[in-house]
């Protein structure tokens, strides 16, 4: 049988008693409510880019893999384009593109499935998921009924959202995107995206050039993945950029509207004495490219993995006094202080 190893981007996972594959969202239901019944844990699997999954593991998986989107034409205020939760994101993105439908162009590149961006609010160069998104259907485990949750109601923040909040009440089945239609994407927010077009932030270049530039920022970074290259074995970033009220000087910090601010956890770790590549092992290093991707050079086990992410946060935790959290779900293992 298939292992959670085979199954997700960092390439560590024990191997599930059950997978199903489900391919419609009456599949999806169907297993949902099979395991429920069962009273057994079900781990829900998009493309498993932001898991980490223990050695150990055995339980029931079920993988989403419903795909098409749909543009609804009556709608007149832009593209109302409803993606089943399978599809995957990057060929969405670059559908969007090609068809002149904007505000998802800065996300290109980020992999896994449609029905996972509304989870972690996944965002990127300026852009997030939340700016675009317009309604999630979802399948109710507690009501056993198909729910429709409006934005509004998603209670999305930075990297987060109701359905992070609350992970077994809902299995995403599809996501509304309403976006405006053109050529020109939305003004530069990010720094390095304006140093890479020579440019400003605030000026704007085309949907199809944001694209490429972004891909080409990521795959300098390993933020792209490629299997011939370690440096993308991994969740991305593995953890998030800490809120704080007071910024270590020097630090790169962003104030919030509640006056925090947002610290660069890439630079917190390498002010830390954690350099590209530094590793316990070397089965399991950061990143050579990015001090925030903790990677498996091949043969790491998810103990490996685990350690180096639990050593780095207590360095930070001890330069800093700021705790970092993961970003990606940590499945049957966790950190350790
Ligand atoms: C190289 C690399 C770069 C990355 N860059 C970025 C980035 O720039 N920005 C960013 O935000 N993220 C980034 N990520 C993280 C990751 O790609 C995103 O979080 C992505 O949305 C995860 O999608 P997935 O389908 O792989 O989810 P999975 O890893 O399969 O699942 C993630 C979580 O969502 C749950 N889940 C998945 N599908 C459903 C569903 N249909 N219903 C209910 N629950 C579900 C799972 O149970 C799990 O808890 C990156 C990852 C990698 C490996």
């Amino acid at each position: 049988m298939t292992s959670l190893a085979e199954l997700t981007t960092i390439r560590v996972g024990g191997t599930p008693s059950l997978l199903t594959i489900a391919s419609t969202e009456a599949e999806i239901i169907a297993e949902v409510n099979a395991a429920d019944e069962a009273n057994e844990e079900l781990l829900i699997l998009g493309g498993g880019s932001n898991l980490v999954v223990a050695d150990d593991f055995n339980g029931r998986v079920l993988k989403i893999a419903s795909t098409g989107y749909e543009n609804d034409s009556t709608v007149c205020a832009g593209a109302w384009v409803t993606v089943q939760a399978g599809h995957n994101w990057d060929d969405f993105v670059a559908d969007c593109v090609k068809n002149g439908w904007l505000g998802v162009e800065a996300l290109a590149g980020i992999p896994g499935t449609v029905g996972a961006t509304p989870i972690q609010n996944v965002g990127a160069y300026g852009q997030q998921v939340s700016e675009t998104i317009a309604q999630v259907k979802a399948w109710n485990r507690e009501s056993k009924k198909i729910d429709t949750i409006f934005a509004a109601n998603c209670e999305f923040g930075y990297r987060t959202s109701v359905f992070k909040r609350n992970p077994n009440r809902w299995v995403i089945l599809s996501v509304t995107f309403q976006l405006p239609l053109g050529d020109l994407a939305s003004p530069i927010k990010y720094n390095e995206l304006a140093v890479y077009f020579d440019s400003e932030l605030g000026n704007r270049v085309t949907a199809k050039e944001l694209r490429a530039g972004v891909l080409e920022l990521r795959a300098g970074k390993g933020m792209l993945l490629n299997p011939d290259d370690c440096d993308t074995w991994s969740v991305g970033s593995f953890f998030m950029n800490p809120r704080v009220e007071q910024a270590p000087a020097d630090a790169p910090a962003w104030q919030e509207a509640d006056g925090r601010y947002k610290v660069s956890a890439a630079w917190l770790i390498e002010q830390a004495g954690f350099g590209k590549g530094f590793g316990l092992s070397d089965r399991a290093t950061l990143s050579t490219k990015h001090t925030l991707a903790i990677t498996n050079r091949g043969k790491a086990t998810s103990d490996d993995i685990l350690q180096l992410a639990s050593h780095v946060k207590r360095g930070v935790l001890e330069k800093f006094g700021i705790e970092l959290q993961p970003e990606a779900r940590l499945v049957g293992c966790s950190l350790t202080n």
